[in-house]
Order: C-alpha cells, then structure tokens, then sequence
C-alpha cells in the first residue's frame, strides 16, 4: 500500500515511513491511496473469524509488502493476547435495538489500547529491522498517554515521552502512567494545561534539532495513520456477529479527535454494510455543530464529566474533507486555510455527502449521568461517561429514525476509570478495577514536573534519551 497526503504535495510513502513519522511534510495526514474492498463472498469468511484473523485478514492489504503477513499475523496474537476477554472485542446486548462494542478489555482499559498494543510491536520490528532508534513525544489529557506507554514499554528501540498537565488529569489516569517502571518511560507533569502540553509537543515536532544525532519524533496520537488502521478491525467484528455479512448496521460513536468513527467510514468504504455512523459529542461539539449547521468553529474548550472528548478541533476530520472533495488536495489546503481564522464552511454538496454518511448528537454532563443512571437501573449494565455519550445518542436517533437499527455503539472505556463520574450520576456504587490493577493505589509513582517551558522539557527530553 501507498500512502497519500490529504494536502497533496508530500511525497507517495510507504506505511514504513508513514508509521515512523506524524504529519506529512505539507501538513496533511497520510491516508491510504486506495481502499481495499472485501465482496460478500469473502465477508461471509470473515465472519466467522474470531478477532485476530479477522484482524489479519483486514490489515493485511494496509502493511504489505512493507510487513508480510507472517510478521503480521506475529504482531497481531502478541498485541491481543494481552486482553483480558477471550473475544478481544464482545459486544453485549442492551435492548432489542441497541448493542454494546466493549473496547475495554486491554492492560490501560480504553479502547486505545486496542491500537496502541499493535502499535508499539510495529514500531519495535520495524525499528530492529532498520536498527534506527525513535523518541516518541505525546501530550494526553488521559488515556492516550497510559495505552502508548503501555504498547512501548518493553521497546528497546524506542524512548518515550509522555507530557499531562500537571494535577488535572484523573487519579486513576495518571497512576497508569506513572506507575509503569521502565527505563525508557518519561512521565512529565508540566505546570499547566491540556493545551500547553499540546503546544510544547507541536513545538518539538515543528523542530527537532533538540534530539540527539540520529533520533527523529515519532507520533502516537490518532494523526498516525496505523492506529486508525487497527481500528477498522473492531467493525468489522461487531458488525458481522450482530449483522452479519448481509445486514447492515449503524455504529454510535464517543467522538472527540474523529479518530475512532473515522476508522468506521473506513469500514464502511471496504465493503461492511453500515447504515449510518451516528457521531456522539459531549458539549464540546464541534462535530455536531458541523453536521447539523454547517459550524465547523472553535469554542472555548469546556471540562466535562466526559474528559478524554474535551477537545476544541477534531484533528481527523481533514481526513474525511479529504474525501468528501475527490481527494482534491487542493480543496483541502483551502479549507485548512480558511480553518486558520477559526472557523470553516463545507459546500453544499460536501455537507449532502456528509449528510449521507453520518447523523450526529451532543450530550451534556447531565444527559450522560442520567444515561449512565438509567441504564444500570434498567440493565443493570454500567456505562462510563464516554460510553454513556454513545448509548444516549444511538437511543435519540432511533427515536426519530427506527429504519437504522440495530445500533452498535462502541464503548469506549471501562466504568473504574472514572469513578467520580459514577458517583456525579447518582449512582452509589463503587466500580472495581479489575483483577491485574487492583493494586494500582499501591503502586510505586515516578513523574517529573516541570514549568510549562519548551526548552526546559526539550532539555530533559535530550538529557534523558537512552545511549
Ligand atoms: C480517546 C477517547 C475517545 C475519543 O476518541 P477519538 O478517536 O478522539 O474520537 C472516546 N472515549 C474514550 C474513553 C477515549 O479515551
């Protein structure tokens, strides 16, 4: 596979390179540059997979020749043996119409390990392989930050990075991160906020001439390409257990980043039957405010029960632009041009498409504690707050449209995560961490915090790099 730059003037690379890097060098994002296409002869095989061939059997066409399937196939049972469920991905019934997608049943808890346990044995071969050593840098508001660490912590081609703004971020979020004892994991607490961790990073990747001889930044958020990439996967395997290979279904989406639901268009695009993707916001709702009145604007972030969806941009949406203008990259430059000024507009015929495509709710803080309090009455099932944004968005839509059913919506993290949302719901139940991080509040913690001050995490970023 090639890959191609939404802004169409970097350079055709190969998923090599498209892993080891963040942007591209016009400041798209690498996407595919064709879309592989499963007919449904060869949908009816891949249903009855359990997930790591499914797994295979979808990424493959994404890494050849680069990666071979052997290595591949490697890669894929190592990364999801580390799941505590046997199916990887189960989805459990709610109601006679909505289904629920647990993403929850990797080592951090959140649908993020999903990628991120793939992606740390990808870099880690394909490191080995060209006996290159990376630095990866990342900023996480919360879960990003543990699941990448996670993935890379046995890497010894990789040091790694991980910035949270200093006493914001959950308890249970940061003893994830800073409990892990490697040598070549770096938590830095910086004395600000979510946005200046962002800044820094951006910063640091803007350039990198900090870095000793040799060593280039590698990105984990969702603008690298290969965790969309192993995203797709639990479509697939939803959609055909609830489905099957001839009946479509629809997905609800916990969105913040559109790094999650846009792994779903590309289902979708490789042949899955997919009604409609319904994209769940919380009051941060750029998405929503883009579907349903064409206001794709900034708004000044707002802290909700639903942190890991607190974003102001969803970063790739550029790679669904991409294609509701013909994979113009022309458009795409204009548009992000525009979008310096803080705000963009589709044409009409880009927003009918998206129309098409996609129907869209918002949740706000009280809407998402009544359905977590709702559903445990009713199910006696416990949602966290993100996957609560899902469950009640995909119960709005049905309302007013019964045809898209059934409804897949995906949850996105486990309830123990985010034990204050639980109680803010009314519910007077202690969630319990399972089993293998019971002893979390026992752990031993190493952070460093420093001033929100580029230079002085550059600093200790280069002093701190493994020989
Ligand atoms: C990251 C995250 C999301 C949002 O995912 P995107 O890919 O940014 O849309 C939703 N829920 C949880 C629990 C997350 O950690």
């Amino acid at each position: 596979m090639r890959y191609v730059s939404t802004r169409g003037q970097a350079a055709e690379s190969s998923f090599e390179e498209v892993l080891l890097t963040g942007l591209a060098s016009d400041g798209g994002l690498f996407v595919p540059k064709n879309i592989p296409q499963f007919d449904s002869d060869e949908l009816a095989e891949l249903a009855t997979l359990p997930y790591t061939e499914l797994a295979l059997e979808v990424m493959a066409p994404f890494v050849e020749p680069d990666l071979d399937r052997g290595t591949l196939k490697g890669l894929v049972d190592e990364a999801y043996a580390q799941f505590a469920h046997a199916e990887v991905t189960p989805v459990t019934l709610l109601d006679d119409s909505v289904a629920v997608l647990e993403l929850f049943h990797g080592p951090t808890l959140a649908f993020k390990d999903l990628a991120l346990q793939l992606l740390g044995r990808l870099f880690d071969h394909v490191l080995h392989k060209r006996q290159q050593k990376v630095v990866i840098l990342g900023a996480t508001s919360g879960d990003t930050g543990s699941a990448a660490i996670e993935g890379c912590r046995h890497s010894d081609f990789v040091d790694i990075f991980i910035l949270h703004p200093h006493q914001r971020v959950s308890e249970v979020q940061r003893r994830q991160m800073t409990t892990v004892d490697s040598t070549n994991v770096h938590n830095i607490a910086v004395e600000g906020n979510f946005d200046d961790c962002q800044s820094i990073v951006k910063a640091c990747f803007g350039d990198q001439g900090f870095l000793p001889e040799g060593r280039q930044l590698v990105a984990v958020n969702s603008i690298n390409w290969a965790r969309i990439m192993a995203q797709i996967v639990y479509y697939f395997y939803a959609g055909l257990r609830i489905g099957g290979p001839q009946t479509a279904v629809s997905f609800s989406v916990p969105t913040g980043n559109f790094g999650d639901i846009f792994a779903g268009y590309l289902a979708r695009c490789m042949g899955l039957p997919v009604n409609k993707l319904i994209i769940a916001t919380n009051q941060n709702d750029i998405l929503h405010r883009m579907l349903s009145d064409n206001d794709y604007s900034k708004r000044k972030l707002q802290a909700s029960l639903s942190p890991s969806m607190d974003i102001m941009v969803s970063s790739n949406f550029e790679r669904l632009l991409f294609d509701l203008y013909d994979r113009n990259g022309v458009s795409v430059r204009e548009l992000m041009a525009e979008f310096t000024n803080g705000s963009l507009h589709l044409s009409e015929d880009a927003l009918w498409r998206a129309r098409q495509l996609f129907l869209s709710s918002r949740a706000d803080d009280r809407q998402t504690g009544a359905t977590m309090s709702a559903v445990y009455q009713q199910q006696a099932y416990l949602l966290d707050p993100h996957s609560a944004i899902g469950v009640f968005a995909a119960r709005q839509q049905l309302q007013e449209n019964p045809s898209i059913a059934p409804v897949i919506a995906l949850a996105t993290a486990h309830p123990a995560k985010f034990p204050d949302a639980v109680h803010a719901a009314g519910l007077a139940i202690e969630p319990t961490l399972p089993t293998h991080m019971a002893d979390l509040f026992a752990r031993q913690e190493r952070f460093t915090v420093l001033p929100n001050n580029g230079d002085e995490v550059q600093q200790f970023v280069r002093d701190h790099c493994r020989g």
